[in-house]
């Protein structure tokens, strides 16, 4: 059996093309530097996945910061804005990318979205009434060319059209039918010229089709691909898709004149079902996405090797091949150096998965496979009882009654107390958690990874840290206040070491946007608290000031999300298990005088499935619960908190007051507001902090700007159920904007409470 890839992450294994890109930013290396290093990144990534054995290898998988931009770039979608600064092609594209400030002009960069259900995000293309969609760029051919030259053919990749115009973003009355034809016209011709190279395989990437799909939708696709499928001669094309299964339109898209399609049949639920109920055309290659491209555990031989066994039976040709691009996991475990070999054994990054690829080709033909040595070797990872396993943590779960996720008395019962025992004035203020993370905090932390002080030395420091910034926010005259946040850099991170069942690499870092990667920690076992996590630091703060000072926690959704899930139990399972130990951290804080605790959800909405139907039974039917699971327990007057790093919530709006939090803030100044319409519509219960302010620029908001915005908010929620804060952590700004935001800020609430209160 022959195998795939659908694509390679390109940052490199050391993030060598992060670093030489910010160098080139910075102006520290010139044009040829930059390709010189991504072209020796394209050579080693090639050559690893031909010597791994590997058959369908995938070019222009590399991008210089992401593939929709690439693609946007190749079919002349560049607006005029980044056009008209007159630069070369490289710069025109990073400005796209990054924005552009300099001689050449001021202009902000494209908006940026996640990709799907990832945390990898794309740049939204930009399409006005007279972009002209052509074949502008040459990335796909002369990426095909560089690899034929080093001796490996290669199946360029490139963003299908129904994909591309779907996420593309019209800026004026013509929608994506409008570009239909240009846009099928240059898909042609990108065959032809990919053809007349010599390339015998074409990767069209549609992960598109696993949303949603109304017919609309799916005439654009028709429309597409009727023009595109008939000229596309003798080059072979693949249609890859991935994310999910394609079950709105499963029986259309195999009759179309496809020669290979790419099916996900991990997290395409359907996949398997579709195939078997609709058949498999025998004229077409299935390349079936077996090898998870999103999570690093090693494959269950016996797993694979059944599914594709059972594929058999309905179509003729199967390609072995990787569930999505390799692009979500890391590189190897060649860099990892400190993983317990009891632990390393059960992993598989990018390059330890095209061995899996390899051996499995091999095995899929062979039918006494279960007697090969390859396959034995596997098994033993499974047949083990799994470590780190926690029977008191299963108690606990199982356990688990009704009444653990609800609290008593009901909502608007507790608010009235709260008010009571806060004594807060009207348009509280207060702040996300975090303070600048200025070189001193950032040096503590680092001398004490490095050994250079002991944990008392680094935590005398964090003492101090927190005690300026007591003084700074009474001076300030906040309301709620904040300990700062000094003992963490990272939200998550910061947990899952304090976490038992939590393991942490050194170099497994993934892309998450341009040459921004990051390292997820991997939940491995079951997760439990042993002792107190944050108490001792809020407590200390607390002991500083009249005020209350605010607990700040990680929820459990976010810890998991932004963590590699196991995968032999369920997401719920680990979002309990996570939630139980964040009850068990809100009970203490509350139990060491902390009467206002702040629960932050930053990334809920991340992993809220790609088709609405499987909203409820796939995510949130736990995920609110694991939330609540969390501050059930505490008494009336104690007041819960939770944050969200954006506002586009209105389609669970039901869904977060659910959440049963006292206050929510979250992120409202760059977005349109729509939010405060979903929330005076649902009668919103909650509290609510809509942030004043951006904290992503170094700006500071005059008090005239805040009160306007204010005056907006209150045009749509009640007067009494207000807050007043910047968007979101303050960790990334500097000291001195902060204080003069923060200023500006108070003033603003003492302002409206003059008027309002
Ligand atoms: N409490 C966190 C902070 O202030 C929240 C960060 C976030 O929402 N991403 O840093
Ligand atoms: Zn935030």
């Amino acid at each position: 059996m022959k195998n795939a890839v659908v694509g390679f992450p390109r940052v490199g294994k050391l993030r060598e093309l992060k670093f030489v890109s910010e160098k080139y930013f910075k102006g520290e290396v010139n044009q040829d530097e930059l390709q010189k290093v991504a072209k020796d990144l394209r050579k080693e990534h090639w050559t690893f996945q031909k010597n791994a054995g590997i058959d369908y290898i995938s070019s222009n998988d590399f991008s210089f910061y992401d593939g929709v931009l690439d693609t946007a770039v190749l079919l002349n979608a560049i607006p005029e804005k980044y056009a008209k600064l007159g630069l070369g092609a490289i710069d025109t594209y990073f400005a796209m990318a990054r924005g552009y400030q300099g001689e050449a002009g001021d202009v902000s960069a494209l908006a940026m979205k996640k990709w799907f259900n990832t945390n990898y995000h794309y740049i939204v293309p930009e399409i006005s009434d007279d972009t002209v969609i052509k074949v502008a760029g040459d990335k796909p051919f002369s990426e095909y060319v560089e690899a034929k030259e080093l001796g490996i053919d290669t199946k360029p990749v490139i963003v299908g059209p129904f994909t591309f115009l779907s996420l593309a973003k019209y800026q004026g009355e013509k929608k994506a039918a409008d570009f239909a034809k240009d846009t099928a016209k240059a898909y042609v011709e990108i065959i032809e010229k990919l053809a007349g190279l010599s390339a015998q395989w074409i990767q069209f990437d549609e992960p598109a089709l696993v949303r949603d799909l109304s017919e609309e939708d799916f005439d654009l696709f028709k429309t597409l691909y009727e023009i595109i499928l008939p000229a596309k001669g003798s080059a072979k094309i693949l249609l890859q898709t991935y994310f999910g299964d394609i079950r709105d339109y499963y029986k259309e898209i195999i009759t179309f004149d496809f020669d290979g399609i790419g099916l996900d049949f991990l997290e395409g639920k359907k996949s398997a079902s579709l195939v078997k109920e609709y058949g498999f055309p025998k004229d077409k290659v299935l390349f079936a996405g077996l090898i998870n491209g999103k999570n690093i555990w090693k494959a269950n031989y016996e797993k694979v090797l059944s599914s594709v066994n059972e594929l058999k039976n309905y179509a003729d040709n199967i390609v072995l091949s990787t569930s999505c691009s390799l692009l979500h996991v890391p590189y190897t475990l060649d860099n990892e150096s400190e993983l317990k070999p009891e632990v390393e054994q059960y992993f598989s990054f990018a390059i330890e998965k095209l061995n899996e690829l390899h051996e499995l080709s091999i095995l899929a033909f062979d039918d006494d496979y279960k007697s090969s040595k390859e396959y034995k070797e596997n098994q033993k990872v499974f047949e083990k009882e799994r470590l780190y396993k926690n029977d008191a943590v299963w108690q606990q779960v199982d356990s688990l009654k009704e009444e653990d996720f609800v609290r008593l008395p009901e909502r608007k019962e507790r608010q009235r107390i709260q008010k009571e025992e806060l004594q807060l004035p009207a348009f509280p203020t207060t702040t996300i958690g975090s303070f600048p993370q200025t070189i001193e905090v950032k040096k503590n932390r680092t001398s004490y990874r490095k050994g250079e002080i002991d944990k008392a030395a680094y935590d005398k420091r964090v003492y101090e840290f927190i005690k300026d910034c007591i003084k700074e926010q009474e001076e300030l005259g906040i309301d709620v206040l904040v300990h700062g946040e000094y003992e963490r850099n990272d939200m998550v991170e910061f947990f899952g070491e304090n976490l038992e069942g939590y393991v942490f690499t050194q170099k497994a870092w993934v892309q998450s946007y341009g040459t921004r990667c990051v390292k997820p920690p991997i939940i491995f076992g079951d997760v439990k608290r042993n002792k107190p996590i944050t108490v001792e630091y809020s407590k200390y703060a607390n002991s500083l000031t009249d005020k209350s000072v605010k607990g700040m926690l990680t929820g459990p959704v976010t810890i998991l999300n932004w963590s590699f899930p196991r995968e032999d139990i369920s997401l719920k399972e680990m979002a309990y298990q996570i939630g139980i130990a964040i009850r068990e951290e809100v009970l203490d804080l509350e139990k060491a005088g902390i009467n206002v605790i702040q629960i932050d959800e930053a990334a809920l909405k991340e992993k809220l499935p790609i088709r609405k139907s499987d909203w409820y039974s796939e995510y949130l039917d736990w995920a609110i619960p694991a939330f609540r699971l969390c501050h059930s327990g505490v008494a009336p007057q104690t007041q819960i908190h939770t944050h969200m790093c954006y506002s586009e919530f209105d389609d669970i709006i039901k869904d977060i007051d659910n959440m049963d939090a006292d206050v929510i803030t979250f992120e409202a100044s760059r977005s349109k507001l729509t939010i405060l319409d979903a929330i005076k519509e649902s009668n919103f219960e909650t509290e609510v902090g809509p942030g004043v302010y951006d904290i992503h620029s170094p700006r500071v908001p005059s008090v005239d700007e805040i009160v306007q915005a204010l005056e907006k908010m209150l045009a749509k929620i009640d007067k009494d159920k207000l807050w007043v804060n910047p968007d979101c952590g303050l960790k990334t700004r500097g000291i001195t904007e902060t204080r003069a935001s923060l200023a500006n800020l108070v003033e603003a609430a003492v302002k409206i409470r003059e008027k309002y209160a």
